[in-house]
C-alpha cells in the first residue's frame, strides 16, 4: 500500500476569509505518493498536473479542490470536519487503488488546465445562438474547459454540418484528459 499512515491531519478555517463557512485541511505523511500522480491524473481526470514540481490538482464537482504533493494532501472548500475525514479517506483509497492497478493504466502527463479556450472556440459553430444557455460561444467554451458543461449542451454542434468540428473537439478534449465535473 503506497499511502498507509497519515501522520498529521490539520483542519482549519482559512485565515484569508474567516467569514466563509468552509474548512481547509492538510494531511501530512512520510510516504512519497508522487509515483501515483500520472496514474491518478489518468483515472480521476486531474485539473492540473505539474510534473516538474510534482503537484496534482483535482477539481471536484461542488467547489472542492484536492491538491496532491509528494508528502501532503491539501483540501479546500470543505463543509465540516466529517466531510474532511471522509474526503481524506476517499482520496487515500483512490491513490492506493490506482497505484495498485498502475500496470493496467496508461499514465497521463497532461491535464485539463492545458486546454485553450481559443482552440475550443475554433471548433464550435460560433453562431452565438444562446441555445446552450450562454450569451455567446466564448462563454460556453470557457465553461466547457472547466468541465462545468458537456458537448451535449451545444445542440447545433450535433448537426450534420458540424460533424467534423465535433469529432475534432472530442479528440482535442480527450487529448487533455477532459471530463465533465459530474462525470462518474
Ligand atoms: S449553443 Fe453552441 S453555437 Fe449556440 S451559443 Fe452555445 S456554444 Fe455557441
Amino acid at each position: 500500500m503506497l499511502l498507509e499512515k497519515i501522520d498529521t491531519f490539520d483542519i482549519f478555517r482559512p485565515k484569508m476569509d474567516s467569514s466563509k463557512e468552509v474548512l481547509h485541511a492538510i494531511a501530512s505523511f512520510a510516504a512519497d505518493i508522487s509515483p501515483s500522480f500520472p496514474y491518478v491524473n489518468a483515472e480521476l481526470g486531474g485539473w492540473d498536473y505539474n510534473q516538474a514540481n510534482q503537484v496534482l490538482m483535482l477539481k471536484l464537482s461542488d467547489g472542492k479542490w484536492i491538491t496532491l504533493h509528494p508528502h501532503q494532501i491539501a483540501m479546500r472548500g470543505l463543509r465540516d470536519i466529517e466531510e474532511a475525514h471522509a474526503l481524506l479517506e476517499w482520496i487515500r483509497s483512490q491513490i492506493n487503488d490506482v497505484y495498485e492497478r498502475r500496470g493496467t493504466i496508461t499514465p497521463r502527463y497532461v491535464s485539463q488546465a492545458g486546454l485553450k479556450i481559443i482552440e475550443i472556440m475554433k471548433l464550435l459553430p460560433m453562431t452565438n445562438c444562446k441555445a446552450c444557455g450562454y450569451a455567446a460561444c466564448m462563454a460556453y467554451a470557457a465553461a466547457l474547459r472547466e468541465g462545468e458543461i458537456s458537448l451535449q449542451d451545444c445542440p447545433p454542434l450535433w448537426e450534420e454540418k458540424y460533424r467534423e468540428k465535433l469529432e475534432k473537439l472530442e479528440a482535442y478534449l480527450r487529448s487533455y484528459g477532459w471530463r465533465a465535473l459530474d462525470a462518474d
